[in-house]
């Protein structure tokens, strides 16, 4: 504030003031012209030169504190300016100085006119180059290199050309030059006016007045026509006006305003420098991570808000402190302070500290910082609270041992088989395999992920991995073009469904033989062959005959489903006259009907003979649909088959007006060992394999099944065979 204090009270040259008093000086000179010329000459000559000298003085000391030298390039113009000047008034004619020009008015008119040149150049060049760097040795050069020129060419070359030839007076050269020195001030004027914009307005006014004043004088020279004219004692008069206006426009912006400028740059950057501590302190404490700048001796010079606070104190209290006792509460540095390694080896340096006393894990890291000469004079120590990051990784890292730790087997592998991760279960898994036995292994695998994949849902399969059974669960990743592989050992479970479907296949196949012979002698007797029987002989054996039917169904449905799941179950296509054999088991049946009063329709188309279809297939189907009809139809019901050929194929269809199958069950009654709840509320008989049976049966020869049915209300089966 002092500075711009000192800034107001500097005087500022008045422009007025010094008209005033040059306005008297020019009005001396102009009176004296009246007396004696040559005297009035050189005191305007002296005067021109004068003030030259102190343009060029003022420039020449302020040039330290402009930035880009431009009014050095006015003061070099003006002492080239003031030199010639000067020379001039000394030649000028009658002078008597230099003998050679005592009665020649020529060298002084060349001199003059080099004058002008310079001048003039020098006002051209000058708004253009308002506001570029200048370098003072090329400006000083410059003018110097003119100024010798300009000599030269008049005293010792003679080259000048001619500018007054005694008795003619004034060359054509001379007046021309002058035509054209006056044009170029107004010209330059011109270009200052557009260029107004880089200069401050005062300095843009006063050269305007300058330039006008130059332009006057100029002008009044042409109209010459003897040195005690009027027009050239004014001429000579708004010359002196014009170089005084240019020291006033110099002084107050080559010497004062520079110090006006610097001291308001100082204060601006007093602002700015201000403002950046500011802002410094702000980010400082506003910053989460705890900061604290150390000195070499570990003693604390400055600590953030939130440094403070996790120590429980305020900032200014722990300054001075030592960084151990304060933070960990020991008396010398800890063994694992990241400041300690920088102290000696000037580097950064990156610690993990657990610290109790701030209540977790940080990562600290310590930053050297030197002083101009490079010496080591501390750290700035930066502690993140890394608590809570740290406990997240431990249980990443323990998750992540999750799948490490299963018992079972988890891969993953990718559509091209490539296995990506395997836990040490699965690494058992293969230990005992040899390379084709893997190669198959991740073969049959593959065909599954790629599957899984596809249709994008979890499949289970089994599959063989040397010896053993495994249940693969393949699991797709979404998004993803692999999947999860969970496989499960079932071997004991597969061994022991295979025994069990041994023991019943033997089992099975080794009542239906006895079976066939009980069911054969019982419907040998039934027809008499060994005599008549009393009533109750032929009940007791007319119910043997029926638990014997339904008997050997079961024990073929046994063997049937074991056979299919040892992989056995062979099919036989044949020609199959099946409206013969559908005939034939309704005779079959016949006692059952009769037992619950069933009635029965029938509508068997004639001669009707399917190719290609397996004998016992078709027994399969049509005795355990008969056989469903009757025991799932109430007494007095009605059962309808009918056999008929049609577009598609040949439709075997079994109608009842029994139980029903509730919608709920519709989707699983083909299921192994499925009954329906109303059935097993109706009957315990039925073993749930019959329906199974019939749609494999189907199946395989290429037949389709489907029903239609109601509860409470009866049903149809259909079959579909191809002809
Ligand atoms: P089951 O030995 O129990 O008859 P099946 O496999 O032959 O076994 O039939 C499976 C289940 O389908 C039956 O338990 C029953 O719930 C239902 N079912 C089959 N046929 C009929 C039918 N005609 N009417 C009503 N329910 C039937």
């Amino acid at each position: 504030m002092a500075n711009n204090k000192f800034v107001k009270q500097f005087p500022v040259t008045r422009l007025r003031t010094g008209m005033m008093q040059i306005g008297l000086v020019l009005a001396i000179l102009f009176l004296i012209a009246k007396f004696n010329y040559l005297l009035f000459h050189v005191l305007v000559e002296f005067s021109g030169t004068a003030i030259s000298l102190a343009i060029f003085l003022l420039a020449w000391n302020a040039r330290k504190f402009s930035k880009n030298n431009y009014y050095l390039f006015f003061g070099m113009a003006f002492l080239a300016s003031g030199t010639i000047s000067l020379i001039h008034a000394l030649t000028y004619r009658g002078m008597g100085v230099v003998a050679e020009t005592t009665n020649d008015s020529n060298i002084a008119t060349q001199l003059w006119l080099a004058n002008q040149y310079i001048l003039a150049a020098t006002f051209v060049i000058a708004p253009f180059l308002l506001g570029k760097r200048l370098k003072s040795q090329s400006i000083i050069l410059s003018y110097l290199a003119a100024l010798v020129f300009a000599l030269v060419a008049i005293f010792y070359w003679k080259i000048f050309p001619v500018a007054y030839a005694e008795g003619t007076g004034l060359t054509p050269f001379k007046k021309i030059s002058e035509y054209a020195v006056a044009f170029s001030f107004l010209l330059s004027l011109f270009f200052f006016w557009k260029r107004q914009d880089l200069m401050e307005k005062r300095f843009f006014h006063l050269v305007a007045v300058t330039l006008s004043l130059f332009f006057f004088s100029t002008i009044s020279f042409t109209l010459y026509v003897g040195v005690y004219s009027f027009p050239n004692e004014l001429g000579h008069l708004l010359r002196v006006l014009a170089f005084y206006v240019s020291y006033l426009a110099l002084v107050e912006y080559g010497l004062m305003r520079p110090y006006h400028s610097m001291f308001r740059e100082l204060s601006e950057s007093e602002k700015v420098l201000k403002e950046a501590k500011d802002e410094w302190e702000r980010t400082f404490d506003s910053v989460p991570d705890l900061i604290a700048i150390l000195d070499t001796k570990h003693t604390i010079r400055r600590v953030n808000r939130a440094m403070a606070e996790r120590l429980g104190t305020s900032e200014g209290k722990c300054v001075g402190l030592h960084c151990y006792s304060c933070v960990h509460g020991s008396k010398e540095p800890i063994a694992s302070c990241p400041h300690s390694l920088t102290l000696k080896d000037k580097k950064e340096h990156i610690a993990e500290v657990e610290e109790e006393n701030l209540g977790g894990t940080f990562l600290v890291s310590t930053t050297p910082f030197f002083d101009d000469d490079g010496k080591l004079i501390g750290s700035v120590h930066v502690a993140r609270d890394i608590t809570e990051r740290k406990k997240m990784e431990d249980k990443m890292a323990d998750l992540a041992k999750f799948p490490d730790e299963n018992p079972n087997p988890v891969l993953r592998m990718d559509k091209s088989g490539k296995i990506l991760y395997q836990n040490p279960a699965a690494n058992k898994l293969f230990s005992g395999l040899n390379e084709s036995e893997k190669k198959n292994v991740t073969f049959s695998w593959k065909k599954e992920v790629e599957k899984a994949i596809t249709h994008e849902s979890e499949m289970t399969s089994e599959l063989l991995v040397g010896e053993k059974y495994f249940s693969v669960m393949v699991a797709p990743i979404k998004g993803y073009s692999y999947a999860n592989l969970y496989p499960m050992d079932i071997t004991e479970r597969k061994r022991m469904e295979m025994a069990k479907d041994e023991f019943i296949s033997l089992a099975s196949h080794q009542l239906r033989t006895p079976l066939a012979s009980i069911s054969l002698s019982s419907e040998l007797l039934l027809r008499g062959i060994s005599g008549k029987m009393d009533p109750g002989q032929k009940e007791s054996l007319e119910d043997i005959h029926k638990s014997i039917k339904k008997m050997s169904l079961l024990v073929s449905n046994l063997l049937n489903v074991s056979r299919v799941e040892m992989g056995n179950f062979e099919i036989n296509p044949e020609t199959l006259p099946i409206s013969h054999i559908v005939e034939d088991t309704i005779k079959d049946f016949l006692p059952l009907f009769e037992e619950k009063k069933l009635k029965l329709e029938t509508k068997i188309g004639k001669e009707i003979a399917i190719r290609n279809f397996d004998a016992n297939s078709f027994n399969i189907i049509f005795q355990n649909l008969l056989s469903n009809a009757i025991r799932y139809t109430p007494k007095s019901g009605s059962v309808s088959i009918s056999l008929k050929r049609d577009e598609s194929g040949i439709l075997l269809s079994v109608a009842d007006s029994g139980i029903g199958i509730p919608e709920e069950d519709a989707k699983k009654i083909f299921s192994k060992s499925y009954r329906a709840a109303n059935a097993r509320r109706k009957t315990s008989e039925g073993a749930g394999l019959g329906l199974y049976m019939v749609k494999i049966a189907s199946e395989r020869g290429g037949g389709k099944i489907w029903f239609e049915s109601q509860e409470g209300k009866g049903t149809t089966f259909f079959v579909l065979f191809p002809e």
